[in-house]
């Protein structure tokens, strides 16, 4: 059942000791069977292999990033039901062609996410869901694969609050409203309806209701076949329930030998989403006994784990089986106690009425089958920190999961950044759509500094624009002067704003230089800039008694472009300084480039950057305008590859007509890390 075990009275998992473990990383703490999960996973694969299946491991029941990706390299595909998930379960492997979607309450964000993603399917469970399913496919140009959850209104012996089955329930459709949709299906046509999916609750420890409910989706199916609705798959759901005390739940073999005969003859592909049945004997709760107290009527242990860590005894009325991890010696004397938490509640509680050995404080304790819904849904209450999480395989430990810390409790509290990189700038990119930060010339200048604080090319704020629902960004550079417009910081924005889940994939904002449009495209960031103003070819610019052939064109900012030779042996640090300020630049100023052509589609390019006041690795204004002003003078053609002094490749694209139009700059936009800020003035 799982590879916890006593040995000379100590508790091992697998051939590790747990106390071995607790020295290193203290309590609370999870621990988990790396074998006892893949054991798991196996025995239900194995029972279905006489039938095309796919299991989709349910993350809800444990999303830790390790525990997806064991199971994604055994062949597993996931049971999602919100966009943390998606993310997590591609953050573990899973590939997203064996991802299904289920859930009352997608939203546009997340259907958004999830198209973008290529998932398997969702499991629609509302008609207004699959509506907006529907149009955000086609806005997207995607096409959606769909099942239809059915609530087949089939009874589970199990806590009400895991009853997902009933007519009482808000899961899944009644069948005669789903026979609807299968039969409009030319009303969606974005959409591939080929599937039923159904789940009828959690810890259901006999075949029956499977029994059950298959025959009455089966009956569904072939009443739908009789009217020319072909399916390809019949999603059974998870719920298969585990040992905790005393049950006897059927095993997978059992349950695989009630549910293929009744699903071979129908030739579906057979989906199954547990949850529970693989990782919940694989975990344990470690907790240290902190006091022991009596009050008139009761015996209490309270120990340093408590309801935001394990909230099933609250919810569900859970029981978990508790054993000291040191063995008490034989003979020891049990008390009754109830096991209580530090949290100010009466139902912080892990058990009640529990016989137990007589313990004391530092003694720890053992919480079992923990390893579903846990960790999972284990919150700060309280403001407690989160526990650690611990894989053993073998003789060997990782943590796969450090405990909280006090910084981690202040999150999204304090201030807020992300480092990105672009083309080969760097930018700190904040989200100031709530106006947090009023002044960002001040912050700029604290923040990029290189060497005292984060360091940056610039400062790039994500605003409220002046369009309801529209998105700004403002750019400010590190001498706290706020720029127009910054090609590589847009591009930026726009990935920030995708996957920080405020914009879509494709997103027009406004800047200082007016509405730009990006689009997220295989991992880089496309961008239309704002059309070229300003054109002047053919400048000399007199410095220190020499004269500089030059160009001059605004792509959102002011660019001087210096066609040469070979830019290694360009004095960009200086001469740059000199152009800038240059009278006839007065009062905006101008950004410099050097810029070398390698072949009609190949140039090379160095910037001297306005408000950085020196030369920067990139600068995609910089990029478009030299792209441009080459081939105003005959040397290149769109598109042009510009190679970047960060060592970037940023394609140009443009049309040229009476006019240049069209400009694009597309590139890589990464993110580097994320961190917090004190905002005290003095810092
Ligand atoms: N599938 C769906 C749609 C669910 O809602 C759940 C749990 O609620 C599961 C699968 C997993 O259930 P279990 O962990 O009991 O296997």
């Amino acid at each position: 059942m799982h590879d916890f075990h006593f040995l000379d009275g100590e508790l091992y998992c697998e051939r590790v000791k747990v106390s071995d473990i607790v020295s290193l990383s203290g309590t609370p703490l999870f621990v988990y069977s790396r074998k006892t999960v893949s054991d798991h996973y196996r025995k239900l694969d194995t029972a279905f292999s006489s039938i095309s299946h796919l299991i989709c491991y349910s993350l809800k029941a444990n999303s830790s990033i390790a525990i997806c990706r064991i199971l994604a390299e055994m062949g597993s595909g996931a049971d999602i039901t919100s966009g943390g998930e998606l993310y997590k379960a591609r953050m573990a492997g899973v590939p997203s062609e064996r991802i299904v979607y289920a859930g009352v309450g997608k939203t546009r964000g997340e259907i958004e996410y999830a198209l973008d993603s290529g998932i398997l399917m969702f499991n629609v469970e509302s008609v207004q869901e699959l509506h907006l399913i529907n149009e955000t496919a086609g806005r997207m140009g995607e096409r959606a694969a769909a099942a239809i959850r059915l609530n087949p209104d089939v009874e589970v012996d199990t806590h009400d609050y895991t009853k997902t089955g009933t007519s009482e329930n808000k899961f899944g459709l009644a069948f005669e409203d789903a026979e609807k949709l299968f039969l409009e299906k030319s009303a969606f046509p974005n959409v591939d309806i080929t599937g039923i999916h159904v789940h009828i609750g959690s810890q259901i420890t006999s075949v029956e209701p499977y029994v059950e409910s298959v025959r009455k989706v089966i009956g569904f199916a072939e009443g739908l076949r009789g009217r020319g609705v072909e399916l390809k798959s019949l999603n059974i759901g998870g719920g298969l329930g585990i040992i905790y005390r005393d049950e006897k739940p059927s095993t997978a073999e059992e349950f695989a030998q009630a549910i293929v005969p009744l699903v071979e003859p129908t030739g579906l592909r057979v989906i199954i989403e547990p949850g529970r049945f693989i990782v919940g004997n694989a975990g344990i709760m470690v907790t240290k006994v902190l006091y022991t107290k009596k009050s008139p009527s009761r015996s209490f242990v309270v120990v340093d784990a408590g309801m935001n860590d394990l909230i099933r005894p609250m919810l569900y009325d859970a029981y978990h089986d508790i054993k000291p991890v040191h063995a008490a010696p034989p003979g020891a004397e049990d008390g009754v106690v109830d096991v209580v938490g530090p949290i100010c509640e009466s139902g912080d509680f892990l058990a009640k009425d529990r016989a137990l050995p007589r313990v004391k404080s530092g003694d720890l304790l053992a919480v079992f089958s923990v390893g579903a819904y846990g960790f999972s849904m284990a919150s700060n209450y309280n403001s407690r920190l989160r526990a650690a999480e611990i894989l053993v395989d073998g003789e060997r430990f990782t943590m796969v999961r450090e405990k909280e810390t006090y910084d981690d409790l202040v999150r999204g509290e304090t201030g807020r950044f992300t480092k990105m990189c672009a083309g080969g700038n760097d930018f700190i990119v904040i989200d100031n759509r709530f106006g947090n930060y009023p002044d960002g010339t001040v912050l700029a200048a604290r923040l990029c500094r290189r060497s005292h604080s984060i360091g940056a090319d610039g400062l790039l704020f994500l605003e409220k624009g002046q369009d309801a629902g529209r998105l700004k960004m403002r750019i400010f550079n590190p001498d706290g002067s706020e720029a127009e417009m910054c090609g590589n910081g847009a591009r930026c924005i726009a990935a920030f704003a995708y996957c920080k889940g405020i914009g879509s994939r494709k997103l027009n904002f406004e800047t200082l230089a007016g509405l730009v449009s990006a689009e997220i495209i295989d991992g880089e960031v496309k961008l239309k800039m704002s059309e070229p103003a300003g054109l002047k070819l053919s400048l000399e610019l007199s410095v220190d008694g020499r004269t500089y052939p030059a160009s001059f064109i605004n792509t959102g900012v002011p660019h001087t472009v210096l066609v040469v030779e070979d830019i290694e042996t360009a004095d960009v640090e200086s001469l740059g300084g000199k152009i800038r300020n240059l009278p006839v630049f007065k009062p905006a100023g101008t950004n410099v480039d050097w810029v070398e052509v390698i072949d009609t589609n190949r140039i090379r390019l160095r910037t001297y950057e306005r408000g950085v006041e020196g030369e920067t690795l990139a600068c995609g204004t910089g990029a478009a305008a030299s792209a441009i002003v080459c081939s105003l003078l005959g040397k290149t053609a769109s598109p042009v590859s510009v190679e970047t002094r960060g060592g970037s490749i940023l394609t140009v694209c443009f049309e040229r007509g009476e006019k240049v139009t069209d400009v694009y700059l597309q590139g890589d936009a990464r993110f580097v890390c994320e961190g917090s800020f004190d905002l005290s003035p003095s810092s």
